[in-house]
């Protein structure tokens, strides 16, 4: 929450926080009707207290949720900073996975939901924050599902392969993708979540945009920035500059480096103390002309894992600080408390250089603030490549923590550095600060937001409502003859992992069956697939079938017949050259139908697929070029066929030869694209998924087609 409560023996104390979210955000949550909700960070007991809070709360726009003891220890330092924080900060060694933590994640985050819920309209917006709530958006998408929800996650996302350790690693994932808006710091940790998205929940994406069956999720990068103005003025203030004064007397005439974190063993404390202590061997001549600030912010100090660092912290600076200290000079001043703005930015002033190397971090707002307390302009920043600010930071030193002997070379040149180069990179950095800064971000995202909303909404004016439904039933109804063309795989029936599976279950048997049965039906299934498999499988029921994307026909009680004269001996040619890159693909195959080739990859391993598939389908173009064949990239599949044929030709023949009153015609991929066009303009077509089409309407899946037809019925 934007406020700290204490509480001591003189009661409870309410002081703003100085975190760099609930400073930008404080410009917007106060204004109008906005709430903000979270927990208030410490227990309060139940009764009297909770209600002083709430009280206190309410007249500052905020709302506070309380929990109790065990799900502080379970949720809080438990599953958010004993499971998530490491393995999110490439910590996995840390992390415990604990069934009972996790069952308490799940609980508080139920808990901020019917917390929540409470205070919501359906026209409202709700942005979430962090780690901490991965599960709540999609809890409350389940009430609201038109809501615009917004998600950042504050830390990095980690790659695929550390991700996928987590056990609940698809319900946190889903969790997440409640959102409409998912926002990360940088692209690296976007392109990790559309990894593990793609890989462990299964929903493909194209270019930041994962394609859920029900709705569209939007996932894009916001680096944060900082209320610069805010740290700008503090540092012009007069009482900053007094401490300045005051803190510069004690110190002497010292070069200053700085470092400021909280205690976090992402935050690489060790590793710079002990690049600060080989810098002072390898540069004696540094001895008691420089000195490091270092300010340890208190922090999770019941998890065990802070408790030991904190212990190798003291050890480190005691140690250095015995081996080279002097009577007149300390090498490490070392303050382990939270300090207000004013001594923080007392000490971004008088420091020279800022040491901020984390070993990871979402984004670090300390060398942001650093550069934007730089009145002067005169100052070095050192900065980690693991931190999500060195994306934006580039004219800092850009260091690997891991390299302590690049870390002492940094601090060489730091402390040399003339001081035309120090004002030229500090002044490039404080342009940029001051145009990204927090406002930008808020704005940024809300913007996007709203954006996709608007998106939303057009495409919802699309979707196959209600209302729709009842006036196609009404016309169903009325007319004499009916039409439907309906696709097959994608369409009635949801994918699966080889084409052999997909045999229709009883209940789509009993749905064409009673389709079929209204002479006034004519149902034509409209497909890809080849002809034994349609036969094979719904040979038996009283349907018209288009296979193999227009090759064969089959009218009710009549045989298979193909219309046109069509070769096959280019399969001869081109087959080979598919087994090369079954030979290659490991879990890709090939179908062969009477006058198609096709290249499955919906068993390879995520991205090899793609990948090949840009191959192939370029080798194969260029081999195409002048045999009249047509190269076609479906959902997992390459496809190779006669260019003389399409669905659409054919739909165009059979409405010739079998005149109807009401058309309808239902499809999910592209091949159906040429039916929806082919077909007259009072025809009812049906795009199943929400990509773009020639279709007048959407529906989501195979499970609404069924129910549509039903309805139908
Ligand atoms: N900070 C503070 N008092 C202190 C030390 C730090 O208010 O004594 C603030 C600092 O100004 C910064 C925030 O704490 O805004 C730390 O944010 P950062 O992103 O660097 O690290 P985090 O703690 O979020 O991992």
């Amino acid at each position: 929450m934007p406020v700290r409560v204490t509480k001591d023996a003189d009661g409870l104390h309410f002081k703003p926080s100085e975190g760099g979210l609930a400073t930008g955000l404080g410009s917007i949550y106060k204004q109008g009707d906005n709430l903000w909700i979270g927990w208030p960070g410490l227990l309060i007991n139940q009764g009297i207290e909770r209600i002083n809070v709430t009280e206190k709360l309410k007249s500052e726009n905020m709302h506070p949720i309380f929990l109790t003891k065990t799900e502080i220890k379970n949720y809080y330092e438990g599953f958010s900073n004993e499971t998530l924080w490491p393995i999110f900060h490439y910590f996995s060694q840390y992390s415990v996975y604990n069934e009972t933590f996790w069952e308490a994640y799940v609980q508080v985050n139920q808990k901020f939901c019917d917390e929540v819920v409470n205070f919501l309209d359906a026209g409202d917006t709700l942005w979430i924050h962090d780690y901490q709530l991965l599960l709540l958006p999609e809890m409350i998408r389940q009430q609201f599902p038109n809501l615009s929800i917004g998600f950042f996650l504050h830390i990095p996302f980690p790659s695929y392969e550390m991700f996928r350790l987590i056990p609940w690693r698809r319900q946190l994932l889903n969790g997440m993708l409640g959102a409409d808006l998912v926002g990360f710091h940088t692209y690296d940790d976007m392109r990790h979540f559309l990894s593990s998205v793609s890989r462990l929940a299964g929903y493909g994406y194209t270019s930041g945009q994962v394609n859920k069956p029900d709705r569209k999720v939007i996932v894009d990068s916001f680096p944060m920035g900082i209320d610069y103005q805010k740290y700008a003025d503090a540092a012009a203030s007069p009482e900053t500059i007094e401490r300045e004064i005051r803190y510069r007397t004690s110190l002497g005439d010292q070069q200053l480096i700085l470092s400021i974190d909280r205690l976090d063993y992402s935050k690489g404390i060790p590793q710079r103390l002990k690049a600060f202590e080989r810098f002072l061997e390898q540069y004696p001549e540094f001895k008691e002309k420089v000195s490091l600030v270092m300010l340890v912010v208190p922090s999770r100090d019941k998890v065990s894992k802070y408790q030991e660092l904190k212990e190798d912290v003291d050890l480190l600076v005691g140690r250095i600080n015995g081996k080279f200290g002097r009577i007149n000079w300390t090498p490490i001043h070392y303050f382990y408390r939270s300090l207000p703005l004013e001594a923080l930015s007392g000490f971004y002033r008088m420091a020279h250089v800022a040491l901020v190397t984390p070993m990871r971090d979402g984004m670090n707002l300390v060398c942001k603030e650093f550069i934007a307390s730089k009145l002067n302009q005169k100052g070095v920043l050192i900065l980690s490549e693991m931190c999500g600010a060195s994306k934006e930071l580039s004219d800092a030193i850009l260091i690997n923590p891991n390299d302590l002997n690049a870390m002492v070379e940094a601090l060489h040149r730091a402390l040399t550095m003339p001081e035309e180069e120090q004002i030229a990179h500090i002044s490039v950095m404080q342009e940029s600060l001051q145009r990204y800064n927090i406002h930008h971000w808020v704005n940024m995202f809300m913007e996007r937001l709203n954006e996709i909303k608007d998106d939303q909404a057009t495409l919802s004016t699309k979707f196959l409502d209600q209302n729709m439904k009842e006036l196609a039933k009404k016309r169903f109804n009325k007319v004499g003859k009916r039409l439907l063309f309906l696709d097959y795989d994608g369409t009635l029936i949801p994918f699966s992992d080889t084409p052999e599976k997909a045999a229709p279950d009883d209940e789509l048997i009993n749905l064409l069956t009673n389709l079929a049965a209204d002479e006034r039906n004519q149902v034509v299934i409209i497909s890809g697939r080849d002809r034994e498999s349609l036969e094979k499988w719904l040979g038996h029921l009283h349907l018209d079938f288009i296979g193999e994307h227009g090759v064969w026909i089959k009218e009710r009680g009549t045989d298979w017949r193909t219309l046109t004269n069509l070769s096959d001996q280019w399969k001869q040619e081109l087959k080979p050259m598919l087994e090369l890159y079954v030979d290659r693909t490991p879990g890709s195959f090939i179908e062969e139908k009477d006058y198609s080739l096709v290249w499955h990859h919906r068993k390879v391993e995520t991205g090899l697929g793609e990948l090949r598939t840009r191959e192939l389908s370029s080798h194969l173009k260029h081999l195409t070029t002048n045999m009249n064949l047509q190269v076609l990239e479906g959902d997992m599949v390459v496809e190779i066929k006669n260019a003389q044929v399409n669905k659409g030709k054919a739909a165009q023949q059979w409405i010739k030869d079998f005149p109807s009153d009401y058309i309808i015609a239902i499809g999910d991929d592209w091949t159906d694209e040429d039916t929806f066009k082919a077909v007259p303009e009072d025809a009812l077509t049906v795009k199943v998924g929400s990509t773009s089409s020639a279709a007048k309407y959407n529906l989501n899946s195979p499970k609404e087609v069924r129910q549509f037809l039903k309805y139908l019925l």
